[in-house]
């Protein structure tokens, strides 16, 4: 993504939809609208958030919580799926105003929550600092004594509601995925991929994987996408974007994008050129895959949905592959 690209405009709407099982929405207000959601549940009269967005997400979060006239004190977990910025850099802020929560995180990720400045570092030296500042605000220290690591098939109750951690690498080592028994849903972070709005036809949703540096895995990614799959579930709460059904299709279309990502690395390999020739090789198949599933958008419209997307996939493969070849 370079400096033009970026746009983010803190926007003074907040917008939010609000599925069955009391499940909502929230849209974390980053680059874009129907970007980044943040997931508010409702648990009888408590509620848990799972994913924080950024800094200037929590403004959002908490507008949409006084709608539903849940107070901040009746917040009982924060569940961000793992410790990249856009999922989890409100995590801090947001336990400020949410006194009675708890922060549950992977256990590879949660110092990197109670004390951030490592996160903040690697970003700012990504983007800079004054895109990561409209980007993400200030990354504030998440309590350590409200903050503690879930283990894999650890099960939580709300007020009857059940939920359970899995863990779940290929995206990051530090991600875990949340199934909600009450919706047969999973809150899936980046794991289940990405599947925006935009790109709905009549078709149903287009879905494509994320393979963000510096820990992508495609053994484990699959794993974790079968292991999902295996408790037929009926919806999937992606982190970008919303919610989605069809799953067992979408969860075919993944696995077999993981193979396809993999595959094109791996053409690259000997070229000299391997960074320009595999976003090349990225967009032509994402263009192919879209024309098929029926979508017109026009070449700004694919420039914003898509190119930061080819653009990270493209770095995360190439890092997979110089990991693999030293
Ligand atoms: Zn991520």
């Amino acid at each position: 993504m370079s400096s033009t690209e970026i746009h983010n405009v803190v926007s003074a709407v907040t917008y939010a939809q609000e599925y069955d099982h009391g499940v909502i929405a929230v849209d974390a207000a980053m680059l874009r609208p129907r970007m980044v959601s943040a997931y508010i549940v409702k648990c009888g009269e408590k509620a848990v958030i799972i994913e924080t967005g950024t800094q200037h997400s929590v403004p959002h979060i908490l507008t949409v919580l006084a709608r539903h006239e849940i107070p901040p004190e009746q917040v009982a977990y924060i569940m961000p799926t793992h410790v990249h910025l856009d999922h989890a850099g409100g995590a801090g802020e947001l336990m400020q105003h949410c006194a009675n929560a708890e922060l549950l995180v992977h256990e590879r990720g949660l110092r990197h929550l109670i004390d951030p400045s490592r996160l903040e570092q690697s970003a700012r030296r990504v983007y800079g600092d004054e895109i990561f500042d409209r980007l993400y605000g200030a990354v504030i220290p998440a309590p350590a004594e409200r903050s503690r690591a879930v283990q894999n098939g650890e099960v939580l109750v709300l007020n009857g509601r059940r939920f359970e951690f899995l863990d779940t690498p290929g995206h990051a080592k530090h991600h875990y995925c949340v199934w909600d028994e009450s919706s047969k849903g999973w809150f899936t972070g980046d794991t289940f991929g990405l599947s925006y709005r935009e790109l709905d036809t009549e078709r149903g949703p287009f879905i494509f994987p994320t393979t963000t540096p510096i820990q992508f895995d495609p053994e484990a990614m699959s794993q974790s996408v079968k292991t999902m799959l295996a408790r037929s579930p009926e919806w999937m709460y992606l982190t970008h974007y919303g919610r989605v059904g069809q799953v067992a299709y979408l969860g075919e279309r993944l696995l077999s994008g993981i193979n396809q990502l993999v595959a094109m690395a791996e053409q690259v390999a000997e070229d000299d050129d391997r960074d320009q020739s595999l976003r090349r090789l990225i967009r032509n198949w994402l263009r192919c895959e879209l024309n098929e599933h029926g979508w017109v958008g026009d070449n700004h419209q694919w420039r914003l949905l898509l190119e930061p997307d080819i653009d990270l996939n493209a770095q995360g493969l190439l890092h997979w592959l110089s990991q693999r070849e030293s």
